[in-house]
Formats: structure tokens, sequence, C-alpha cells
């Protein structure tokens, strides 16, 4: 087994002075290092139905694509304002780093789909949640949300209450 930890890069006052950013480049690079996380990060979801995964931008779509493929079914994208081409449905977030938004095709999901989302990591919670609020606004069911990353002491769970919460690498 990979030290997984061992590969994330801390990047000081990225994107913004006083922010340690995450960089999880060498860990993608590393073959047996990506699909060792992708595994244990879709593990608990093996023998439960899931009927997509849903990542988002950017970081998310990687780690999100990997998961749908191991787990064996679609994956679902969530984007940055004005970035998918069909009608879609937004939701407003605040960020460790900024505030803005996200969207989702208004057909992405149908009524009772059961939806992991996976992003790479859970710093104060605020993108999740409004992710959370986009699938269920659209009447799916968010069955789990997964990280590669969790920022531990920024207390973003709290903004998740509610929901199954599993994350790899945690920074207490
Ligand atoms: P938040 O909404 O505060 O939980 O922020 C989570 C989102 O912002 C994720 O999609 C991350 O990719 C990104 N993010 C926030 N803080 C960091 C950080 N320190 N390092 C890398 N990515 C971060």
């Amino acid at each position: 087994m990979t030290d997984l930890k061992a590969l994330i890069r801390d990047v000081p006052d990225f994107p913004k002075k006083g922010i340690i950013f995450k960089d999880i480049t060498p860990l993608l690079k590393d073959a047996a290092a990506f699909r060792q996380a992708v595994k244990q990060i879709v593990e608990k979801y093996k023998g439960r139905k899931v009927d997509a995964v849903l990542g988002i931008e950017a970081r998310g779509f990687i780690i999100g694509a990997a998961a749908a493929q191991e787990l064996g079914v679609g994956f679902l994208p969530v984007r940055k304002p004005g970035k998918l081409p069909y009608e879609t449905l937004s939701a407003s977030y605040e960020l460790e780093y900024g505030s803005d938004s996200l969207e989702i095709h208004k057909d992405a999901l149908s009524k009772g789909d059961r939806i992991l989302i996976v992003d790479d990591l859970l710093a104060t919670g605020g993108t999740m949640a409004a992710c959370c609020k986009l699938v269920e606004s659209l009447g799916g069911e968010v069955v789990g949300i997964a990280f590669l990353i969790e920022l531990g002491f920024l207390n973003g769970r709290d903004k998740l209450t509610g929901h199954e919460i599993f994350s790899l690498i945690d920074y207490e």
C-alpha cells in the first residue's frame, strides 16, 4: 500500500496569500497510488445501489470519473457557471477563498436516482453543500459524499449534516 499522504504537496499562498493549497498532482501521476485512492474511495459503495457518480469541476472530475468507472456507473458533471451547454439549475456557495456558484444539467438525473458525490477536498463544505442541494432539487438522493482529502480543522462536515461522509486522507 502506498502512503497517499506523502504524495500530497502543500503549496503555500496559492491561489491567495494564507491558503495552503493541497496539490494532488504527485498522487495522480503515480498510477498505483491513483488506483489505490479510487478503489478505497468507492469500496463501501460497491455492494450498494448507486445510479451515478457526480463530480465537481475541476479536480472532482478526475477522481469522480475514475470512481464512476470503478463502480460501473455513469458520471454527472457539476460545473462553474456558463460552462454547461444545455438547460441548467444553479446553486451558490461560499468557498475557502471566495464565493461562486455551481450548475448541473436539469436532465442530469431522474427523481429517485441514488447519487454518490465525489470531490478532491473538503474545506469549509460550501461546495459540497451546494452539490447536495442541486441533487436534491432534481429529486435525487445523495447516498454518500466522498473526498480524497478532508481539512478536518475547518469543520466542513457541519454543513453536511444528515449525509454519510467519507474521506481518505484527513488533516486534523
Ligand atoms: P469548500 O467549499 O470550502 O469545502 O472548498 C472545497 C473546494 O475548493 C474543493 O472543490 C477544492 O478543490 C477546493 N479547495 C478549497 N480549499 C483548498 C485547498 N486548501 N487546497 C486545494 N483545494 C482546495
